[in-house]
């Protein structure tokens, strides 16, 4: 079934990807992003294969620009039905070098950016009688990280809010759910690597049960069926999608 798609941080890695997948399955999808070019990019690249797209520059940090967001995929596509939060920063520091400044952007992007999204679009879902959420946290909120301090606590909200939106609208017939991922191989990690803030992607490979870094695609996998009709009795969970790294 055709249904209107919202992934933000769809301009780059995992999220680029959950788009493609999302548009292969006939839904159409709005791509939003931090970068203008990246989104047009994407929004580009799904429509020469037929899908419907539609680029929108936002910050997701910022609740007017959201709101704004949103508007536009009313006006273009209809109502929202399935929104997947990507759009993510990250950074390592040690915890006493963490400036304050840091601290509230992490927490104004990864987790007021994910809240700002979710309540702009539930009242579409609540609407309809239908929807489906799927945020990404990270697996470091199960583990924890060092010199992620602000990161970890970002993404332990975000689990946080998954599992209290997924009992709130439950009866509504939306569904919410959590992919942690572990590491995989994307624009994020590549920077993270070149700086020396994690290790190589062989190194993490052989570190990881399946003997490989995880791919957008696996991600992607995981989300598409999360948004499908199928996953209606899957809510509150974290999906982990880590290669088998035990947590
Ligand atoms: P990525 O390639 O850097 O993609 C993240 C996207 O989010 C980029 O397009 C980025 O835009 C966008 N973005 C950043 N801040 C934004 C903002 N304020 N408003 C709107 N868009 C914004 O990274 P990725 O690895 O695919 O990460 C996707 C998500 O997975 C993130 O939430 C990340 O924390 C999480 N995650 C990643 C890993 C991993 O191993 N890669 C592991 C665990 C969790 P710009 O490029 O313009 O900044």
């Amino acid at each position: 079934m055709s249904r209107v798609a919202v992934v933000t941080g769809g301009g780059s890695g995992m999220g680029l990807e959950i788009c493609r997948q999302l548009a292969a399955r006939g839904n159409k999808v709005a791509i939003f992003d931090l970068s203008e070019d990246n989104a047009a990019a994407a929004a580009a690249d799904i429509a020469q294969s037929g899908a419907a797209a539609l680029a929108v520059a936002v910050d997701v940090a910022d609740r007017a620009a959201v709101d704004g967001g949103i508007a536009k995929v009313r006006a273009g596509f209809g109502p929202v039905e399935i929104m997947v939060t990507s759009a993510g920063l990250d950074a390592f520091s040690t915890f006493t070098d963490i400036t304050a400044e840091q601290w509230e952007r992490m927490l104004a992007v990864n987790l007021t950016g994910t809240f700002n999204c979710l309540q702009a679009a539930i009242p579409d879902m609540v609407a309809a009688g239908w929807g489906r959420i799927v945020t990404i946290s990270s697996s470091s909120a199960q583990s924890g990280a060092k010199r992620m301090a602000h990161y970890v606590a970002s993404k332990g909200g975000v689990l946080g809010l998954t599992k209290a939106l997924a009992l709130e609208y439950a009866p509504n017939g939306i569904t919410v759910n959590t992919i942690p991922p572990g590491f995989i191989d994307t624009p994020m990690i590549r920077r993270a690597q070149d700086k020396g803030d994690v290790p190589g992607v062989d190194t993490i490979a052989k570190a990881t049960p399946v003997r490989r870094a995880g791919t957008p695609a696996d991600i992607a996998a995981a989300c598409v069926f999360l948004c499908s009709e199928e996953a209606g009795y899957i809510t509150g969970q974290a999906i982990n999608v880590n290669g088998g790294w035990y947590l």
